[in-house]
């Protein structure tokens, strides 16, 4: 059977690379990997690092692209190429426009749409937005859902979909981030370098997320300044997007501060070597929220809501939502009370094995019939 996994952003790329590398392994399955462009320049550094070619690209990238440019633009491609290249199955991950309308366009060719990452609930429409109605929508029209989690997997069976249909598999990202952390790539920018060697506390911050653009933007812009003013010995890496909107709202507040480090998004490998070098994670990322605890860092959450509630419960994930003072009291707590700081450090990862990725083929090759399914996470 024919399986074409189709992404488009860095975070799907990083989370499909593992199962790319894995249907590779498979002897009864091929694949056509397919990529729409949607990030065009960090999804070709993530594939280039897990030395990934795709077989189609549907380059649909634009500047100043909308939601429903890309939705509307990978729909048609992938129509016309579902009429020359028609897959068993399609894999599609996680809550992005592209995976929706991935998957839309599978389902519209009864092709079964496999889900990976599925489940994941915040419980408002709107927050995240556009991804948790992104997800609801696939979940929808999966043939095959993916939960990392077993709380995924209950949301899922809250919803009546079929408990047969799914398999919990651990997240993928778990496997992406066993496969680079430990090699130590070396840092393109050479004031990370030298950070490296010269040690010291490190806050490192990610900030993209479409409902904090704006005022709750630029007062964690306001936040990190105050902090980098009070904390003269604490380096902040701050990774920007590079959404123009994020960059607006965040650099008038922190260009030109010594101790910031303002540097163009990392590859992958680069910045889960910063993620282990750092002291404390602040971010409003959904990947670093489960990475982060796998190397045993505190992160603080600046969403009001998580639809990765696992490391909440855990203990190394805390909500904080987006208000400046908020952002600096909790970070100052991390930094100077070393007691909470190890509370939060010592927590255990609830995420994955680094196995999601043979679990998620060894799943297809059930649905199609070629294998059958291995114990779940
Ligand atoms: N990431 C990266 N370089 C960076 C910042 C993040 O490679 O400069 C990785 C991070 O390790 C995680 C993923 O990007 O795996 C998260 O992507 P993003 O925050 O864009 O999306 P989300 O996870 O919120 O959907």
């Amino acid at each position: 059977p024919l399986i074409m996994p189709i992404y488009g952003t860095r975070p799907e790329a990083i989370k499909m690379a593992p199962i790319v590398a894995a249907l590779h392994e498979s002897t009864t399955l091929e694949q056509f990997t397919t990529v729409t462009g949607q990030h065009r320049s960090m999804l070709d550094q993530v594939n280039g690092l897990f030395g990934i070619v795709p077989d189609h690209d549907l380059n649909i990238f634009s500047p100043g692209q909308t939601l429903n440019g890309i939705l509307t633009k990978t729909i048609d491609g992938l129509d016309k190429l579902f009429s020359v290249s028609r897959p068993d199955a399609v894999v599609v991950q996680g809550d992005t426009t592209t995976s929706t309308a991935g998957a839309i366009a599978a389902f519209y060719h009864s092709i079964p749409v496999v889900h990976v990452e599925a489940g994941l609930r915040s419980g408002d429409l709107f927050s995240p937005f556009p991804e948790e109605a992104n997800r609801k929508m696939t979940s929808q029209i999966a043939s095959l859902h993916l939960a990392p989690t077993t709380t995924s997997r209950d949301n899922l069976l809250r919803e009546n979909i079929p408990a047969a249909d799914i398999v919990v598999t651990g997240n993928t990202v778990i496997d992406a981030l066993f496969m680079t952390v430990d090699k130590k790539v070396p840092f393109s920018d050479p004031a990370l370098e030298k950070l490296a060697q010269d040690g010291g506390r490190i806050l490192l911050v990610t900030t993209h997320r479409r409902e904090n653009q704006g005022e709750a933007m630029r007062g964690v812009g306001r936040a990190l300044a105050r902090i980098a003013d009070a904390e003269p010995d604490l380096t902040i890496v701050v990774p920007l997007h590079k959404n123009p909107v994020v960059r607006a709202a965040v650099m008038p507040f922190i260009e030109g501060k010594e101790n910031v480090l303002v540097v163009e998004p990392l590859a992958y490998g680069e910045f889960t070597r910063m993620l282990a070098m750092s002291h404390v994670v602040l971010t409003d990322s959904g990947g670093v929220q489960e990475e982060a605890p796998s190397l045993g860092k505190p992160v603080l959450v600046m969403r009001e809501n998580t639809e990765r509630p696992e490391a909440v419960v855990a203990g190394t994930v805390k909500l904080i939502g987006t208000d400046e003072d908020r952002i600096v009291t909790e970070v100052d707590q991390l930094l100077n009370d070393q007691a909470h700081f190890e509370s939060m450090a010592n927590a255990v990862n609830p995420y994955g094995d680094g196995k999601a990725a043979s679990r998620t083929v060894a799943a297809i090759e059930e649905l199609l019939g070629v294998g059958s399914r291995i114990s779940d996470f």
